[in-house]
């Protein structure tokens, strides 16, 4: 410990002991006086400028004539060294007479270098430290977690943990808790945050808490994945549940839609008779429009399940530029589009599920735009290859999205379009994103619009090649609907009957049997699932007995399958038909037989 007195008032030099050297680097300076202490003894501040000769301890103590401590000196050395150090400056007295002032001081630059050193980590680390005293001043908060608190390091110095959290009841509950002398962890909200906080009281000597210090980790990022894997348990589970809905509405689906279409051709053609024909129109339009809706909900619903079409090499911008014309309706009238595209390789995906996906993100950008926006609103959409993924963007100037709305929007059936969404296009879209191995993400600042992310993996293997053009032919043709549901089959009919002869056999054993013995079809229309003898039995006996008819067969389905009728279905090369379809669907599958 270095030792130097001197005298009161003018701060002449009277002594040094030998550890004033070594500290300092020099020997005392005898012609130094107070007012001339900082260039004679190279002595600074914290901030690099020369110590204010008021501030010096020998000043301040003969001023307060008490003990003063200070350590903010920093001494620079004749040898270029930096020294810190803390000073003790001791007022003595002759009787009342101060007389001189002894100023004991030590080194601390190594103190001060951990201390650097661990301001250093935490201003790097995601944590936050602090600590309160038993009055709940705060007397310590630093590191880099204080950031999404919305808060810098030492500002809450000096503030009441009680005052400053009065609005949020179970902060001032776990301080009290911890005052009382409980240790304990929590996880809370705080900011844009999630903060995992360990409370640790302090006691002394007798026990007695004396202040709490804790530690808050930021496991924001944490707890968004544990909810993430709940919320993808929860999609497994309605996969199944959505399978088993579409195959059982897609049935009765399929004859509303198709008696619709028989109706509304008969209308047409009843005249006046029946009425006005423009209000009956007008009645098919609305059941027709409604029935659509719900076709296309059942469609969303089966994005769920996992038996969905294959993965193959799939080029990106033709199912964009697909989806763009699917979306039109939305799209037309709110925004500009505009097109970035970069040649890109083909994408792992499937272009019916990936045109999925487009379409609804289109829709939600369109939707986001309001009606009687101004001209420069823009849907933009870019395409670029980045990091081994082809990466879509699509971008909207629209409403955007608020933080609270934006963890959410994955969710099924979280919708804030209430009456016209049904809340399953983007948790659908993730899902089929996500089973390609991709990723799909959202952004967006609320009122400035939001970027919906679509990340794909490059397809490895060259693009197969595409089945070939349907072969246009408008041949009558001989057609067998195979279907227990009597209802499906005659919709069906009703579809076909004006152009084809049509016969129905809602009995499969007995189509088998009459195929068998010699009767025979440009085209068989089979329902895949059947109590007793399905579709696939069916296939099965007529590729032994009847196999010029097993190639006329078409299978209709619901779309759910158990993994060995999936199986089957993939091992044969005859069309599949998804329930629900439309009479143009039907029409283009007839022609490629
Ligand atoms: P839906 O469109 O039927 O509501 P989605 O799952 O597609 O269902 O979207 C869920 C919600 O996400 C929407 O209701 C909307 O609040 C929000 N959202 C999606 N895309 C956008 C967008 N581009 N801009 C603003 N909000 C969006």
């Amino acid at each position: 410990m270095g030792v130097w007195v001197a005298r009161v008032p003018d701060g002449a030099f009277v002594y040094a002991n030998r550890a004033f050297e070594r500290i300092m680097g020099m020997g005392p300076e005898p012609t130094a006086v107070a007012g001339a202490y900082a260039p004679a003894y190279g002595i600074f501040d914290r901030e690099g400028a020369l110590y204010r000769e008021d501030q010096m301890p020998f000043v301040r103590a003969m001023a307060a004539r008490e003990r003063v401590v200070v350590d903010d000196i920093v001494v620079h050395r004749r040898d270029g060294r930096r020294v810190y150090v803390r000073a003790f400056a001791e007022p003595l007295f002759d009787g009342d007479t101060l007389t001189h002032v002894a100023i004991a001081f030590v080194d601390i630059t190594d103190e001060v270098s951990v201390e650097h050193q661990l301001a250093r980590v935490l201003a790097q680390t995601p944590l936050v430290l602090f600590a309160f005293d038993r009055n709940g001043l705060i007397t310590l908060s630093e590191g880099r977690g204080l950031e999404r608190m919305g808060l810098r390091p030492k500002q809450l110095v000096g503030q009441n943990v009680f005052g400053l959290y009065r609005d949020r009841p179970e902060f001032t509950e776990h301080q009290r808790r911890a005052l009382a002398g409980e240790s304990f962890t929590v996880i809370a909200p705080v900011g844009t945050g999630i903060f995992e906080t360990t409370f640790m009281p302090q006691r002394d000597a007798h026990g007695t808490v004396t202040g709490v210090i804790g530690i808050s980790a930021d496991v924001t990022e944490r707890t968004e994945m544990q909810q993430r894997l709940v919320e993808v348990e929860r999609l497994a589970a309605m996969g199944s549940l959505a399978a088993m809905v579409a195959h059982e509405i897609n049935n009765p689906l399929t004859y509303v839609l198709g008696n619709l279409e028989v109706l509304a051709a008969r209308v047409d053609n009843l005249g006046d008779s029946l009425g006005p024909v423009d209000k009956t129109r007008a009645l098919i339009a609305d059941v027709r429009e409604g029935a659509e809706r719900v076709r296309r909900i059942v469609g969303d619903l089966k994005g769920f399940s996992q038996q969905n079409d294959a993965a193959e090499p799939t080029d990106v911008v033709a199912v964009i530029e697909r989806a763009i014309l699917l979306a039109e309706a939305e799209l037309h009238g709110r925004a500009r589009l505009s097109r970035d595209y970069r040649p890109v390789p083909r994408v792992v995906g499937n272009e019916s599920r990936l045109g999925q996906v487009f379409v609804n993100l289109l829709v939600n950008a369109a939707q986001a735009i309001p009606e009687d926006a101004g001209a420069e609103d823009e849907i933009t959409i870019s395409v670029a290859e980045r990091e081994g993924s082809v990466v879509v963007e699509i971008r909207d100037t629209g409403d955007g999205i608020p933080e609270d709305v934006r963890r959410r929007i994955f969710e099924p059936f979280f919708t804030t379009k209430h009456g016209s969404g049904s809340g399953l296009g983007l948790s659908v879209s993730r899902q089929i994103v996500e089973r390609f191995g991709g990723e799909l993400s959202a952004e967006s600042e609320s009122g400035r619009g939001s970027v919906f992310r679509v990340r794909l993996p490059i397809a490895s293997s060259a693009a197969p090649p595409r089945a070939p053009a349907p072969r246009a032919t408008a041949k009558r043709l001989q057609i067998l609907i195979v279907d227990d549901d009597v209802r499906v089959a005659r919709a069906l009919e009703g579809m076909l009957a004006h152009e084809h002869d049509v016969e129905i056999e809602t009995d499969a054993r007995r189509a088998r049997d009459r195929l068998l013995e010699g009767a025979r079809y440009d085209a068989i229309l089979c329902d895949v699932m059947m109590p007793g003898f399905s579709g696939i039995d069916l296939h099965r006996a007529l590729a032994s007995g009847a196999p010029e008819q097993a190639a006329k067969l078409v299978f209709v389905t619901g779309g759910a399958f158990t993994p060995a009728a999936r199986a089957y279905l993939d091992s044969v090369a005859n069309a599949c038909l998804e329930k629900p379809f439309d009479a143009r669907q039907l029409a283009d599958l007839l022609r490629t037989l």
